[in-house]
């Protein structure tokens, strides 16, 4: 049972009135706690009404900056690599900056160009993070996307794994425990990767692509690309399964949290963008 804190985070104050959890950490705040330090603006204020106590939750001034969780070098690193390609912090970013921005950071790291692919799927993060369709993407949701991408860059996943809160866990258990109709302990490979997809729970907008039900998981995602050489005993339980069998490769629990842990904390944001686009 993972227990919120019982006193406001910032006036340190139990009362009766009722306060905002935080979707991924123990701390609890009063809104107008909030409202006096600046926190909410105008229509952020409902935001937290309206999602705090939902399926969709909020997540507080510290969960929801992933730069945060960056190391003062690592925020260093970052902040070298933007002002070597021009980009001026604060300031919102077309798709062509965009690109411009990520082919000069392959070339500095590889030293060769992108290649198509790449740009690509560089485009395809462009429009996960321009959510309203604007043409442009805010700099707090960049500044968050290179934060993350990072941190799955440089930090062993190990790392990466003692970031997660408990209440992260909880919900990840939960999802993988949805996963695994047979109860063996194993989920494929298809439905793992499918997972990415539908952890982002985003209070602006329904993504039709990402309210995909468990037991379809396997047959939408993972049903174009198979993989073969997995695990021998991987489909050896496929008789108790009702489920097409399309992903050859069975993940147990550790591997599930291992596989998808970048896209848990990509999550964390309460922004309706999407801060680590998952492949298709
Ligand atoms: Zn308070
Ligand atoms: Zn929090």
């Amino acid at each position: 049972q993972i227990l919120n804190d019982e006193m406001c985070e910032i006036c340190e104050v139990w009362t009766a009135e009722s306060l905002f959890p935080c979707r991924i950490c123990p701390r609890v705040y009063h809104d107008g706690c909030l409202r006096r330090m600046g926190y909410l603006q105008k229509d952020s204020a409902v935001e937290v009404t309206e999602t705090a106590h939902t399926e969709t939750g909020w997540s507080c001034y510290y969960c929801d900056n992933l730069n945060l969780l960056l190391t003062e070098e690592e925020m260093y690193s970052l902040m070298e690599t933007l002002k070597n390609c021009k980009i001026i912090p604060g300031a919102c970013l077309t798709l062509d900056d965009f690109l411009h921005y990520k082919h000069q950071v392959h070339k500095q790291q590889f030293e060769r160009t992108m290649p198509e692919a790449q740009e690509e799927q560089a485009a395809l993060q462009f429009n996960a993070l321009d959510p309203d369709k604007k043409g442009q993407i805010e700099w707090q949701d960049f500044l968050s996307h290179e934060s993350i991408q990072l941190l799955q860059k440089i930090r062993p996943q190990n790392a990466l794994l003692r970031l997660l809160t408990p209440k992260e866990r909880e919900r990840a258990r939960a999802a993988f425990l949805a996963l695994d109709q047979d109860n063996d302990g194993f989920i494929g490979e298809g439905e793992c990767r499918q997972a990415r997809h539908s952890w982002f729970r985003k209070h602006q907008r329904e993504m039709q692509s990402c309210n995909v039900r468990p037991g379809e998981a396997g047959t939408l995602g993972g049903g174009g690309r198979p993989h073969f050489g997995g695990r021998p005993w991987a489909s050896s339980t496929a008789g108790v399964s009702s489920e097409p069998v399309c992903a050859r490769r069975s993940i147990d629990w550790p591997g599930f949290l291992r596989e998808n842990v970048a896209y848990i904390l990509a999550a964390r944001p309460n922004s309706a963008a999407l801060h680590l686009q998952p492949l298709a």
